[in-house]
This record gives C-alpha cells, structure tokens and sequence, in this order.
C-alpha cells in the first residue's frame, strides 16, 4: 500500500474544501476502497474520512425520503420506512455482500464501488483499459462469464457490482451532490457511465464532487415492487443478473411501469425499451415476454456469456409475473 494522508472532515463544506485537492480520495466504510488500495490499483494522496457526515435518513414532505449518503447500508435496509415503501431497497441491500461488510458500507460508497472484473484487480499481470487507458482489455477474449451483454464496448465489458443501485435506478432516485460549484441533483440512472474508450471515467461527477444523499420520491399507493438476484452461490456472491421492477396495474393494464437490470453493463441497466413496451398493454405473460426480448435485441455476449441474455429474459417475465400476480 502507498503511503497516503488522512483527515476527518468536519462537515460537507469541509470534505468538499478538502476534496478538491489532487489525489484525494473521501473515504466511507473502505469496504471496497481500502481493498483496492491494499492492491496499488488505487493509490491516492490523501483520504478525507466523511463516515461521520450525512448519516439520516429524513422523511421529505409528500412521502419521499432522503438518505444520506453516509448511513450504512444495514441501517437502511432496517430503516421502518424504507422497508414499508421501498421493500425492493431492503431486498436489494441485504442480498450484496455479508453481514459483516453491510455493517460497514455507506450508500455512497456503495453507489462508487469499482468493478469486480478480475483483471482489473490483477495489477501485476492483465492488461485492463480501466486501470491503465490504452492497455487493452484481458476480459475480452479470456474468462468473461461475469461479465456485460449489454452496453459493453471494444475498450471494456465489465459490470457494475452493486444491487442497490439497480434498485434505486427502478425506483427513479435522485443523487444529491456537493461541489465547488455548489449543490446539484442527477438522477441515479444517469450517474455512471458507459465504458466507451474511457472506461476509466466511470461517473458524471466533477472533480471532489462529493455525494451528500439519495432521494427517493414517494411511492404508489397502489405499485408492487420487488428485486430479484440470480447468482452462482445463496450469498456474497454478485449478481449474474439482477432484476428490480415497480410495477403499477389498473384494470388488468399497465399503467407505470420501471425496470432495471444488474449484473449485465457497465452501469445499472434502465430497461427503458421494455418499459415503452409494456406501458398502457395489457399486463400479461405475453407482454411481458415481448418487452423483455424488445429490451434484450441488443445484448451482444461474449464467449462466456450468452446465457445471461436467456437468464436476464426468464428472470424479467418471472418478477413481473410475480407483481401482476400479487394485484391480481
Ligand atoms: Fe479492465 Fe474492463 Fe477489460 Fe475488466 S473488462 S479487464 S475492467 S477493461
């Protein structure tokens, strides 16, 4: 490990007058940064401790809430509301990882965590574009069963790790953030990036830009909702495919409808096509089987992979199968 500097921030004016240095890095639970560092894959000047910052969870006036970005990610799934109006969160956060990490993780971690892609891991051996631009990419043509079906590119094919964010990108979340600049808003779905020929960019956020919280907008009296993750092993095992999806019916139709996809690109995977497909038909197999193969036309697999686009498939109609059920 390198050697680097450390500091607590005092609030978030503070974490973001610190931030903005070269090289610093804010620092939440570590699970994942601290990790990457002990492997010389990051290797910053200095961390800026921001554990003690942002850590309620605030119910906003029309029966929203905001989480900061600094409550653990077992709080939040134990949190009385969000399990009562946002079920698929708790779902979501308590199928990553063990007990142990989930105790330790913070949400905004969680929403920054790096990709799992073993090469990108392997400092001393593979060639990844995500950690050394221009290098090439040993995931292509080797052991890419994990890896991206779609949005994938020449330059990179890994996924996003975390199940969270798949569930906050169908629950249409805002991520607040904190700058020089000042305070702005992005919608979760739009925060990370494909790979393009810059895998190494992996958010829109501007340099020292902090995530201060995540709003979650009031849910549907009358929406199911739920997250589904097919894997290899029961736990700490991440997502071959993830599926979490609100579901609105009125009179045997689709009257909302939002999916996204874990485990399958470069970013949690908002199935907007499978949505325009279902939205206002009628909520019925059919539909449903229609909308997953409209949203799945493009998945490109690679040599390890072309499962996933049965799995992502069977996976879609089965959770959508389920909330038509439940409202029937
Ligand atoms: Fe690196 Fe991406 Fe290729 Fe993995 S898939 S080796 S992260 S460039």
């Amino acid at each position: 490990m390198n050697r680097f500097t450390y500091a607590r921030a005092a609030d978030t004016f503070d974490a973001v007058r610190q931030g903005s240095d070269a090289g610093v890095k804010y620092l939440g639970g570590g699970t994942n940064l601290v990790d990457l560092m002990r492997e010389t894959i990051e290797k910053p000047a200095s961390l800026v401790d921001v554990t003690g910052l942002s850590r309620e969870i605030e119910e906003l006036p029309g029966g929203g809430l905001l989480i900061g970005a600094g409550v653990r990610n077992t709080a939040l799934a134990e949190h009385r509301l969000v399990r009562q109006r946002y079920s698929l969160l708790t779902r979501a956060v308590v199928s990553g990882a063990s007990a142990q990490i989930r105790n330790m993780a913070t949400v905004g971690g969680n929403v920054l965590q790096r990709t799992r892609c073993a090469y990108f891991y392997d400092d001393a051996g593979s060639r990844c574009n995500k950690r050394s631009p221009g290098s090439g990419c040993d995931a292509i043509d080797g052991f890419n069963r994990n890896h991206a079906i779609l949005g994938a590119s020449t330059s990179c094919v890994a996924v996003h790790p975390s199940d969270m964010c798949v569930a906050l990108a169908a629950l249409d979340a805002m991520v607040h953030l904190r700058g020089d600049g000042g305070e702005r808003r992005i919608a979760l779905a739009d925060l990370h990036c494909l790979p393009g020929d810059r895998p190494d960019i992996e958010t829109m956020l501007e340099p020292g830009e902090l995530i201060t919280g995540i709003e979650l907008p009031p849910a549907s009296a009358i929406s199911r909702s739920t997250y589904r993750k097919v894997r290899d092993r029961s736990s700490y095992a991440f997502a071959l495919v993830s599926v979490a999806a609100v579901l609105e019916v009125e009179e045997g139709h689709v009257r909302n409808v939002r999916i996204a996809l874990g485990g399958v690109a470069h970013k949690p995977w908002r199935a907007m096509r499978a949505e325009a497909v279902l939205r206002g038909g009628p909520a019925a197999s059919l539909a449903f089987a229609t909308a997953a193969d409209a949203e799945l036309a493009e998945a490109r697999p690679l040599s390890g992979n072309a499962f996933k686009i049965k799995l992502a498939r069977r996976t879609m109609v089965a959770v959508l199968e389920e909330l038509a059920g439940e409202i029937a």
